[in-house]
């Protein structure tokens, strides 16, 4: 019997992409054949960075983890707008990937992970725990810091962190 490919969506804002959001991508190559990286352009909160900009980051994110890696899993970034289950059918999601941190995630991501699958029964969440030392990175309180001039070292990429001084307008 022929195996299907485990095509899996990992969506999220990424305003910006930390440090937890790429622990998570790079496990999740290991168990994947394709992996889309989904940016959302239609968000209620009201993002730092634009959907271009949030795309852009994410991309060179990805491009310079390559050989962190698994080379068998095909990784692509994509923006989506609308609905997310409609975007998972469209690239053929097999599973939605989300990450877990505190159980503080857990409610939000559990009531999601049912009403996506109450609108689409074939598509799995699939959900992976936060590493311990990426835990408590979000995007939100990386912002914050980098607003009140914190260091961000830890949590974001150089890259990332000389566009948020950018944003901010700090060294
Ligand atoms: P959302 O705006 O939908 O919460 P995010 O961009 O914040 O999306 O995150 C996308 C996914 O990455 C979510 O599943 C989120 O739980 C996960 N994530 C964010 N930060 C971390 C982290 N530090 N460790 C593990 N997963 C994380």
């Amino acid at each position: 019997m022929l195996s299907k490919k485990k095509i899996g969506l990992l969506p999220g804002t990424f305003d910006p992409i930390t440090k937890g959001h790429t622990d998570i991508l790079i496990r999740a190559t290991k168990f994947l054949d394709h992996l889309i990286i989904g940016v959302a352009e239609d968000i209620v909160k009201e993002p730092l960075f634009s959907s271009t900009e949030r795309f852009d980051m994410t991309l060179r994110e990805v491009e310079s983890l390559k050989s962190c890696m698994d080379p068998l899993c095909h990784v692509e970034v994509k923006l989506f707008s609308g609905l997310l289950i409609g975007f998972a059918k469209t690239v053929q999601a097999t599973v939605i990937l989300r990450g877990l941190r505190a159980v503080s995630d857990f409610e939000y991501e559990f009531q999601m992970a049912g009403m996506n699958s109450y609108l689409s029964s074939e598509i799995e969440t699939t959900f992976l725990m936060a590493s311990d030392r990426y835990q408590f990175i979000s995007s939100r309180f990386v912002k914050e810091i980098a607003r009140l001039g914190g260091d961000i070292s830890h949590f974001v990429s150089p890259y990332i962190k000389d566009a948020l001084s950018q944003k901010f307008g700090s060294k």
